[in-house]
């Protein structure tokens, strides 16, 4: 039984989603924020325009990927996801992979990568390493019965604050996808 919580009754938008629900590739980041709350649309504020800049170093347009979030709605001051949320709102994103059927999955972050390393099991997501440690190297992982090739990346709004260190980080992990994508 999924719980209602108070994310939803706050929100002003729900942010399914955004992109071709037929690409072979998915990025999966960690909730919406304020601009994403007052539009709808997923990755529209500061960290989008990082995303597309690094999607466009291998060549990727927006319109050729599909981008969804853990949580649909945006937690209060953008504090993180509690455990309870992302029990509540990851069936909705599970559901998008059963339909999409993507090959290659990219995990923005700690708490996308998190779940998908624990296979979509919350209570496990805790035990997972963190981004630092798994960025950049991909695994196969069997979520909702599909195989599917995780690429865990630094989420983009880290870039906002750490643009130095990461810059080179994700430009060779975005080397990864690109290879991937070819397969
Ligand atoms: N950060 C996310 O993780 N998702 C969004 O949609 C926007 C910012």
């Amino acid at each position: 039984m999924v719980k209602r919580t108070e994310l939803f009754r706050d929100c002003n938008n729900i942010v399914v989603g955004g992109g071709d629900l037929d690409a072979d590739i998915m990025f999966v980041g960690e909730a919406p924020g304020r601009n994403e709350d007052l539009t709808g649309v997923p990755f529209c504020g500061a960290a989008g325009k990082n995303l597309d800049k690094l999607l466009g170093s291998v060549g990727l347009k927006r319109e050729e990927i599909y981008i969804a979030n853990i949580l649909k709605c945006r937690p209060p001051e953008n504090r993180d996801p509690l455990p309870e949320e992302i029990v509540a709102h990851t069936p909705w994103l599970l559901k998008q992979i059963r339909d999409m059927k993507p090959k290659v999955v990219c995990s923005l972050g700690n708490y996308a990568t998190k779940f998908f390393m624990a296979l979509g099991k919350v209570e496990e997501m805790k035990s997972q390493p963190g981004i630092s440690q798994v960025h950049g190297v991909v695994r196969e992982i069997e979520i909702e019965g599909l195989k599917i090739r995780l690429i865990p990346l630094f989420h983009p709004a880290a870039i906002i604050y750490n643009r130095t260190k990461l810059t080179p980080l994700w430009e060779a992990d975005m080397e990864v996808v690109k290879k991937e994508i070819r397969k």
